[in-house]
């Protein structure tokens, strides 16, 4: 399906190109490789060459071209999706958005940028400026690009009080270019903003953002310490509902995983002990220490202002959301994780009872969350893996117990998330991309209208491995 790639090499060249296939190889890949059932499937992927727009006027440039020679495009921001969101299926354009990193605006509560900034440096920006902060950011903050958080991401550290990405307010606004013959630039505000939000680029270039920010504050890192793992879970769903206590972060962890897989915890933390983290902001430390002295004054393993270990584990945010299954595979590449939502009036009875299912078999891993109004918990469990149909039974048996999956084995919007067809993105793509030419393959109500979720897609124009 790839079209008439050397006409658009040539009518390109003139733009910042790589086709030097070791780069080429590269940006044609993400974390896919997490997933031992992507990792069979999409190995193979690269795309044909890497453009990297340096302007609006570069992006709706490489639409145009592509659309007029039927070429694929698959945008990237740093490819450190999980779910091979930015790898081209299809082959075709790589358009990797490095060099758009302007910092527009920063006002009061909001910022404007380019899609290609990575969060880190944003932060940095707006913390120098004016000491604001993201509200969230994902726990990659240090290599991702707010635009890829944007389209390809959900939430991460913040959203124990912001909520997810998807949640009214979290975004402002965004830029976006059609794949047309003549490119359309269109703003999306409010309800609008679903359209193109987590849409994996499948609908329309985002080029400028819209943020809000939070006061920034210089967030102190706890490592506590509990005996049960039931007991840090509550511990933290009650510290959630602390209104007056700011948090940024609050992760309970099922023992063994740090004593296993912290590798710098090693000397600090027993087999037996589950952890939990927490970001505080300094002026809610008394209130936190209150809160602990009433909740039986749990170990404090580690306190980032006062640590007394003798490596740094470097910042905890960084053993939290996907960061805790990084490091749980770089000791042991055999294991996998699953995506949960452990939802209503009672997550915990939730949690129980999958603990109780499953034992060591699902390790939990759990992520406070706030949910219209709610504290949940998001789960990503260290699952020991043994085969595709065992983790396909697991993800069965927690929709049973009424813990929706957010499936991570899967590189479709529609599999990964909610698992039912996003009309509003739909409709878009048919506006804006009539062709079906951006990131082809990752929207199926696109391709297959009468899908059903029952077996795993396969994307029949899928590049075969040579
Ligand atoms: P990419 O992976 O490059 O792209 C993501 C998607 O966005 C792709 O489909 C791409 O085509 C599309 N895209 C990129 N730029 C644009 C654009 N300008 N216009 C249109 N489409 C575009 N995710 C979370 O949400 N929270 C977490 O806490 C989190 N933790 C993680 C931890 C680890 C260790 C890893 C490996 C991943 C984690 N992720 C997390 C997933 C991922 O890191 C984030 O979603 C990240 O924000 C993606 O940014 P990126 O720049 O790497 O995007």
């Amino acid at each position: 399906m790839t079209g008439n790639i050397a006409a658009v090499r040539e009518a390109l060249d003139h733009l910042d190109i790589d086709d030097n296939p070791a780069t080429l190889k590269q940006k044609s890949r993400d974390f896919f490789w997490y997933s031992p059932v992507l990792k069979e499937k999409m190995d193979h992927l690269i795309g044909d060459f890497v453009v990297s727009p340096r302007s609006e006027e570069e992006v709706i440039e490489v639409l145009k071209t592509c659309f007029a020679h039927d070429v694929p495009v698959t945008t990237r921001g740093a490819g450190t999706g999980n779910y091979g969101q930015a790898m081209p299926l299809a082959g075709g354009v790589v358009m990797h958005m490095k060099n758009m990193t302007k910092v527009k605006e920063i006002h009061p509560g909001r910022v404007i940028v380019e899609p290609g900034k990575v969060v880190k440096d944003l932060d940095a920006e707006t913390r120098a400026h004016s000491g604001q902060e993201q509200r969230m950011m994902p726990s990659t903050y240090g290599t991702a690009t707010i635009g890829g958080f944007i389209a390809g991401g959900s939430g991460g550290i913040g959203s124990v009080r912001w909520g997810a990405l998807r949640d009214l307010g979290n975004i402002l606004r965004l830029r976006v270019v059609t794949m047309e013959a003549e490119p359309r630039i269109l703003e999306f505000t409010g309800e609008d903003l679903a359209r193109v939000s987590h849409a994996y680029g499948t609908n329309g270039i985002i080029t400028e953002i819209e943020m809000p920010l939070a006061p920034a504050y210089d967030w102190v890192e706890f490592a506590l310490g509990f005996d049960d793992f039931m007991q840090a879970a509550q511990f933290g769903y009650d510290l959630a509902q602390q209104d007056g206590i700011l948090v940024k972060l609050i992760t309970p962890i099922e023992a063994p995983i740090p004593f296993k897989f912290f590798k710098r915890f090693s000397g600090h933390v027993r087999e037996d002990q589950s952890i939990l983290i927490v970001l505080v902001a300094p002026h809610s430390l008394d209130g936190f220490t209150a809160f602990m002295g009433r909740n039986n004054d749990p170990d404090v393993i580690y306190r980032s202002d006062a640590s007394t270990f003798e490596r740094t584990p470097g910042h905890l945010a960084e053993y939290t959301w996907n960061h805790t299954t990084l490091r749980a595979l770089q000791v042991d590449p055999t294991v996998t994780y699953l995506q949960v939502r452990y939802g209503g009036p009672d997550p915990l009875a939730k949690v129980a009872k999958v603990r109780e299912t499953f034992g060591a078999e699902v390790l939990q891993h759990l992520e406070a969350m706030r949910e219209g109004g709610n504290v949940i918990y998001a789960g990503l469990p260290i699952v020991d893996y043994s085969d595709e149909a065992r983790l396909n039974e697991i993800i069965a048996i927690h929709e049973e117990l009424g813990c929706m999956i957010f499936n991570p084995h899967r590189y479709t919007l529609e599999e990964g998330g909610r698992q039912k067809t996003d009309d509003r993105q739909l409709k878009f793509k048919q506006e804006a991309d009539p062709k079906g030419l951006l990131n082809p393959g990752k929207m199926i109500s696109w391709d297959d209208p009468n899908w059903s979720y029952d077996t795993m897609y396969a994307y029949p124009k899928m590049k075969q491995a040579s």
